[in-house]
């Protein structure tokens, strides 16, 4: 019996690449690996995506694990660096940096680094989180340019904050912000995430820089990965553990939180919160045992759930169960639990074994 596993699936992924290629042909990839490559394992994933020209991840940590795990491509700092000793490192190690802010700027100013290292000059076009005023954006890039320790070839990027909703104009007040105050720097551009690449075409300039898309998630709002030509790439089961008889009347799991109405039959299953299950996952969020749905009742609690079998008779003890995957988009187990697959997928905990097919 095999408990709580995430089966990753790189032929999935790497055709959601090619997904990726076919929306943006013209645009260079950087496949975005952060946070443990949204779950699904940062070296396997980035070793898997040979196609990829580049990978972006948050923190200089995870970009040595890429490094220590062979990987040779470009990698992006996606939130630059904070620290002279971060920058070192970064140089020698020939990772990219964002460049999002006047400290940062006057941290590559003053060091002294073995080598120029390579700059994204970010903008803030809306998402008010990372980025330099648009207006200052001339001012940035030629103090980058005359910088010693700038490699040349400066690229300029932005993110946008609802790319997700095709009918916000927030994406296009966006775009419109970047280009007018780019006019006088002509490099390669970077704009577009997995809801930029899906949605709005005119975002793909030189490069793309898509997350969610590439593990087979929809990043438009109210649709699947199939919906998109996408395929799951995570596949989370685990198997029913104790079968049980329960009488009208009679509560299932801590708090007592849910009573059957009839006499009916509940199926254990070894996966929680303890494995990144959401907790908050209420009764009728769906599961499936042998291509069957069935819904949880009863609370979440860390290591099991609980299942309604009913007077379904064909479960048996040992038989595996799908919480999302090909067959149980993750947006919709996200859509019960009130929240979005980015942070499912994440939640992932290492007490999860990994199986890579
Ligand atoms: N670019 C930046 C700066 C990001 O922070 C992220 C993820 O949040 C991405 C790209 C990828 O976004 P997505 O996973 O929606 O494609």
């Amino acid at each position: 019996m095999r408990l709580a596993c995430a089966e990753i699936n790189l032929s999935a992924l790497n055709q959601n690449l090619a997904r990726v290629r076919q929306l943006a042909p013209k645009s260079r990839v950087m496949a975005v690996l952060k946070a443990n490559a949204y779950g699904h394992g940062l070296v396997t994933i980035a070793q898997s995506l040979v196609d990829a020209d580049a990978f972006a991840v948050a923190r200089i940590d995870e970009a040595l694990a890429l490094r220590a795990g062979g990987v040779v491509k470009p990698i992006v700092l996606l939130e630059g660096v904070f620290r002279s000793e971060d920058l070192a490192i970064a140089a020698t190690s020939n990772f990219h940096i964002v460049v999002h802010d006047e400290a940062q700027l006057y941290m590559l100013e003053h060091a002294e680094l073995v080598s120029p290292i390579s700059v994204w000059l970010k903008l803030d076009t809306g998402m008010h989180r990372l980025g330099i005023e648009p207006s200052l954006c001339d001012d940035f890039y030629r103090r980058l340019e005359s910088c010693k320790n700038v490699a040349a070839n400066i690229k300029l990027m932005t993110h946008f904050a609802c790319a997700d909703d095709t009918q916000n104009s927030k994406t296009t007040e966006q775009m419109a912000h970047f280009f007018q105050n780019i006019k006088t720097v002509h490099n390669e551009l970077c704009l577009a995430n997995s809801a930029g690449i899906v949605g709005w075409p005119k975002s793909h300039c030189h490069w793309v820089r898509p997350g969610l898309m590439l593990y087979g998630v929809s990043p438009m709002l109210a649709a699947t990965g199939k919906d998109h030509a996408l395929n799951a790439v995570m596949r989370l089961t685990s198997s029913i553990i104790a079968i049980r008889n329960v009488k009208a009347g009679e509560t299932v799991g801590y708090g007592s939180a849910w009573r059957a109405s009839n006499n009916t039959r509940i199926g254990v299953v070894a996966m929680g919160y303890g494995d990144g299950y959401p907790r908050h996952a209420p009764n009728g969020t769906p599961v499936i045992i042998n291509g069957k749905r069935f819904s949880i009742v009863g609370r979440v609690s860390m290591d099991m759930i609980t299942v309604e079998l009913g007077d379904d008779h064909s479960v048996m003890l040992g038989d595996e169960v799908e919480l999302w995957g090909p067959n149980l988009p993750v947006e919709e187990i996200a859509q019960f639990a009130t929240t979005i697959p980015y942070e499912l997928l994440c939640n992932i905990t290492p007490r999860v074994e990994y199986k890579y097919i």
